[in-house]
């Protein structure tokens, strides 16, 4: 495999930022960061030249269903297509996430994730890390864009089939907690290492403790499919959103593409949460890479992108976005104001580590794989590296 040297970039590492520094790989992993002095005698690298830009761990996106017209849920050839969509945009790592299904249906996804990932992955494409399972346990009230016709309650005869290989390829699962059995679907996913996620849910914070206690450790879209405080009587008790961005023990995905939150409510979000508890998610659908007024289905569900976003056909409600993660990491800068480390935290580092890839996977450091982006200083995508190997050039 070849060698790389990438030069004349910011390396945001993220934990400093490197100026006039080279960075080196080596087959798939990162070999060094050097200062630029040091690295003159560097030979039979293939040269990456920044042009003033920035070097970043590649995005991981741990919320994406689909991209270009295909769904997650439409068979391998269409996780194919997003993935290559995805490495065009920055994204190195990435969890392809289902709607609500019929079972067979969702069984099929994680088969054919299993699939990708026993077969070497997506040519050209970012790195298929496992699979989201957005559902089918949710409340209707919150159902969004999720086809309603099959939102159903927690059974352990069908999870524990989802479940069955633990967390080798189903990595996170979100779900509304206030569901009959959900706490002990919870526990399940505590106990084999799957990341128990809450969104399209009704549940107060009363209740929202009680799934901490049972494990529940993020919140899927924070502000998306749920609500706020309500007032029973005179008294006013949280909602989920109060709930996600009070609570330390939880993590939250953050949809940064400017229309599902304007920029007071991403601020607000990155003031409460910090820059270690966000994580910036696409959830992009099939509308992603598609031209305004572009009409697609979710199941039984229309939907159409409309004002840079995937709207239900009535315009009452969002069903996804069609923003990649290199437009809303750039929206973080201009919107909220977010240094760029942070900015990268949010954009690989936390994934990683929500994932428990961070001992891999998230930064620039020796050792590390060489999932890398190269942003030039517009912060639009120039190079896209996935474990050494250059999958796109700008
Ligand atoms: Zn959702």
């Amino acid at each position: 495999m070849k060698k790389i040297l990438i030069k004349n970039g910011l390396i945001v590492t993220p934990y400093e930022t490197k100026e006039q520094s080279v960075l080196l790989t080596n087959g798939s992993k990162i070999s060094d960061i050097l200062p630029r002095k040091n690295a003159r005698t560097a030979k039979g690298y293939e040269t990456i030249d920044a042009g003033g830009g920035f070097v970043m761990p590649g995005f991981i996106d741990t919320h994406v269903h689909g991209a270009l017209g295909v769904d997650a849920l439409d068979g391998i050839g269409a996780i194919r297509k997003i993935a290559r969509f995805n490495a065009m945009h920055g994204v190195t790592g990435m969890l392809p996430t289902t709607l609500t299904h019929p079972m067979k249906d969702l069984l099929d996804a994680v088969k054919n994730v299993r699939t990708l990932m026993l077969g070497g992955g997506v040519k050209n494409g970012a790195q298929i890390l496992g699979i989201h399972l957005e559902g089918p346990f949710f409340h209707l009230s919150q159902r969004g864009g999720q086809p309603p016709e099959y939102i159903r309650p927690p059974r352990p005869s069908e999870y524990k089939r989802y479940l069955r290989d633990g967390n080798k390829y189903v990595r996170i699962m979100t779900l509304a907690p206030e569901l009959p059995g959900a706490l002990q679907l919870i526990r399940l996913l505590g106990k084999k290492g799957i990341v128990a996620s809450a969104a399209h849910s009704t549940i107060l914070y009363p209740d929202f403790l009680k799934a901490v206690e049972a494990g529940l450790s993020s919140v899927t879209h924070v502000y998306s499919g749920m609500a706020g405080f309500v007032r029973i009587g005179p008294y006013r008790v949280p909602g989920l959103i109060e709930s996600a961005l009070v609570d330390d023990r939880v993590s939250c995905e953050m949809i940064a593409d400017a229309k599902h939150l304007p920029a007071a409510l991403m601020k607000l979000i990155y003031k409460m949460k910090g820059a270690d508890r966000i994580r910036l998610v696409s959830d992009a659908t099939v509308g992603a890479g598609l031209a305004e007024g572009a009409r697609f289905s979710l199941g039984s569900v229309s939907a159409v992108v409309h004002d840079g976003v995937a709207m239900l056909d009535d315009r009452t409600a969002f069903a996804g976005s069609v923003t990649p993660l290199d437009k809303m990491f750039a929206n973080l800068i201009k919107f909220v104001n977010v240094p760029i480390e942070d900015a990268v935290k949010m954009t690989s580092l936390n994934a990683a580590r929500v994932l428990g890839m961070d001992d891999r996977k998230g930064k620039l450091q020796k050792g590390y794989d060489a999932d890398i982006v190269v942003l030039n200083r517009s912060m639009e995508v120039i190079c896209t590296i996935v474990a050494g190997q250059i999958v796109y050039k700008g």
